[in-house]
């Protein structure tokens, strides 16, 4: 990730509350699972809870086991199911499905339903890709697949309005332009934001890793066999195989190259990339139907992939038409859940009743004054409705054939957009009480049985008094959100503007005394090793005087893109002075930091700048150090490869330096590689 996007940013962020972030079942999930003394049968007991989630994990495990489709199971199968998959994967499961659940609309310019159907996309090809390469256990590639775009999701979240219209602006979805007006507008970008989300859900660095990088594989440098360069390359391919089962049918030529070359670079052929996509599709529309996400029936792969290469390459084929092509699915109702707006009067209302008779009796009084009803039988049906639906009141029996009503309220105040809800409880003459147990569940009213429709409509007359009340706060808190949300843009701005350097994009000396205390602080603690480089260009003043000040300014932006497409993600790279820069590198020795040192020499002096007539070549003088016994401060690290690349300099430029092993001693200095 960027140097500059420290673990503050992210904390600043997070302190908001706006990000993305698991609620009600997964959040219980995730706090059980942190623990390793969690019993199998109090995890059932939360999981099974939830009902969709149930079928979820189940179809899970039987899709690990071989056993095809999910079925209704007991509990003894939800504990079954845990065996199969073990706990992480449990964890990360409710957490991608919580995310799923709980952000599925909000800003108005995000297509919510194309980020999730792609996503799904993503998930089930990263499992079904990583099946194949073995670089990372199926399940968990199914969520860093899932949540791979989280940042845009997050970023979407925290700036609803300006993130849509930004994205209006990216019809094309031109990552490297969409990165750039995310970091112009919010300072920050959501590449940074994806990995520094998941880091702290507890994913661990090879999946960060990969996840930031796979969108910027020209600034990662991993070993081209390591697991994180597979993972990326893998994020890569799924990515474009989403971006081609989502497009319009007449753009798939032109995508289908890119997905057939993705795919060369992990080594699978086109054959097997038919069968891996068909697979891919297959698993999207049934998984598809089940988290309620619009997907759509492809031809197969191999004429798909065949024909259309045909028409890439030789330009002969006309097209013919693609078979049957259903339109997308999609959802009911497609209305803004975050503050379930529309006209005071009129209002969405949820009847969960299981006797025919009397559910009708109140949907009709309902709809004869304008309301829009929806109806449910059951505790689980009650449960689905609520996501799709978004109503603003429930009008709840207090028995339903699957349990009870108090149930479903207490389930429904566990999730974001349910605790808004107003709560009709209908009792059968309860006494007083279950009537309190009713109010501490969570209900806001009750009503006896059988319902009189003037009580009712009086009833209605309040609910509707605190729904609007409700939707007023939600405004103002609204306006606070957005006003919040600028705050911390100019904010983050001026942090930018205090710690970066304006030339070069890097940080400058003053976030880098910071950093290095940082990094100095977990290596000693993990007793990692940590090397610092500094690097300054040859002769720069006679540049300078040569050329003018605005070839230097030339000069000096050359050499920090040579720096990062030199260095790792991980390396901190900051200008500290004017031609010169310091580059920390975690976990690095000083042997690996002087590869990396000698790669960034090569590629300054192997390419010219040129400005307009002008062509000319730069070098660079590298100083290496790592810490050792002898060096026992930050300021010390950096103090010898300053005396390297002294005597680097000394030894003729143009080379890298180490400083004399013994610091006082500084007679015959180590120079290596020239
Ligand atoms: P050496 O090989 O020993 O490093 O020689 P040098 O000429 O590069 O010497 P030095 O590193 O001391 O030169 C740094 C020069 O950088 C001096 C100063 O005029 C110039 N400089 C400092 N900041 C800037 C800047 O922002 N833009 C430009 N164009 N020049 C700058
Ligand atoms: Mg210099």
């Amino acid at each position: 990730m960027p140097s500059l996007f420290d673990i503050t940013k992210f904390e600043q962020l997070k302190a908001t509350g706006d990000l993305p972030s698991p609620r009600g079942v997964a959040l219980a999930i995730i706090h059980a699972t942190q623990g390793d003394d969690v019993s199998m049968t109090e995890l059932a007991r939360i999981i099974k809870s939830d009902p969709a989630f149930v079928s979820r994990l189940t179809k899970e495990a039987n899709s690990l086991v071989g056993l095809g489709v999910a079925r209704q199971r007991s509990i003894i199968a939800v504990q079954e199911a845990l065996t199969v998959l073990g706990l992480s994967s449990v964890r990360n499961l409710a957490l991608g499905f919580s995310l799923l659940s709980n952000y599925r609309r909000g800003a108005a310019g995000f297509d919510y339903e194309r980020f999730w159907s792609a996503s799904l996309l993503c998930a089930i090809g990263m499992q079904t890709v990583t099946r194949r390469t073995r670089v990372a256990p199926a399940d968990e590639a199914y969520c860093v697949g899932l949540l791979c775009r989280i940042g845009e999701l997050a970023l979407a979240t925290v700036h609803p309005e300006q993130y849509g219209a930004l994205h209006d602006e990216v019809l094309d979805g031109n990552p490297d332009r969409l990165v750039a007006l995310e970091r112009e507008r919010f300072a920050m970008d959501h590449r940074e934001l994806s990995a520094a989300m998941l880091a702290d859900w507890g994913f661990p660095k090879v999946f960060t890793e990969s996840v930031f990088a796979h969108e910027a594989l020209g600034e990662a440098v991993f070993s081209p066999v390591g697991r994180e360069a597979v993972i990326a390359e893998s994020l890569v391919l799924v990515r474009r195989l989403a971006d081609f089962c989502l497009a319009e049918e007449a753009s798939q030529p032109a995508l289908a190259p890119l997905l057939i070359e993705a795919a060369a670079r992990l080594s699978i052929d086109v054959e097997a990339l038919s069968e891996i996509s068909d697979h891919v599709v297959a698993e999207w529309t049934s998984w598809g139907s089940l988290l309620q996400l619009k997907t759509r029936v492809l031809p197969p792969f191999a004429s798909l992939l065949g024909l259309r290469l045909s028409v890439v390459t030789a330009n002969v084929v006309p097209h013919p038409p693609l078979a049957v092509e259903p339109p997308l699915r999609r959802e009911p109702e497609e209305e803004s859940a975050v503050v379930p707006a529309g006209p005071k009067s009129h209002l969405r209302i949820l009847v969960v009743e299981a006797d025919p008779d009397s559910r009708r009796q109140i949907c009709e009084i309902l709809e004869s004054v304008g309301h829009k009803v929806e109806e449910a039988e059951t505790a689980r049906q009650a449960a689905e409705q609520v996501l799709l639906f978004l109503p603003h009141l429930m009008i709840v029996d207090w028995t339903l054939p699957d349990g009870s009503g108090l149930e479903v309220v207490e389930r429904l105040r566990q999730i974001r957009m349910g605790r808004r809800v107003y709560v009709l409880v209908l009792t059968g003459g309860h006494d007083e009480q279950h009537l309190v147990e009713a109010f501490e569940s969570g209900v806001d009213d009750f009503m006896s049985k059988p319902v009189n429709p003037r009580v009712l409509l009086a009833r209605l007359r309040a609910a509707q008094r605190v729904v609007n009340l409700h939707q007023e706060i939600e405004q103002d808190r609204d306006e606070m959100r957005n006003f919040a949300a600028e705050l911390a843009v100019s904010n983050r701005r001026l942090q930018e503007v205090a710690l970066l350097d304006a030339l070069t994009g890097f940080p400058n000396r003053r976030y880098f005394m910071d950093r290095v205390e940082q990094e100095w602080a977990v290596s000693n603690r993990n007793k990692r090793p940590l090397s610092c480089m500094v690097i300054d260009i040859d002769q720069f003043k006679q540049i300078n005087d040569t050329y003018g000040h605005d070839v230097g300014d030339a000069v000096l932006k050359y050499a920090s893109t040579c720096l990062k497409r030199g260095l790792r993600a991980q390396d901190v790279i900051a200008r500290t002075g004017g031609d010169e820069f310091v580059v920390l590198c975690p976990d690095t020795t000083v042997i690996e930091a002087e590869y990396a040192a000698e790669r960034v020499r090569r590629t300054v002096e192997s390419e010219a700048i040129c400005i307009g007539e002008l062509c000319l070549k730069v070098t660079v003088s590298i100083g290496v150090a790592d810490c050792d016994r002898l060096i026992c401060s930050p300021d010390a690290l950096v103090k010898a490869a300053d005396q390297g690349l002294y005597a680097a300099k000394q030894a003729g430029r143009n080379r890298i330096g180490r400083a004399p092993v013994q610091l006082e001693q500084d007679t015959l200095p180590a120079v290596g590689f020239r």
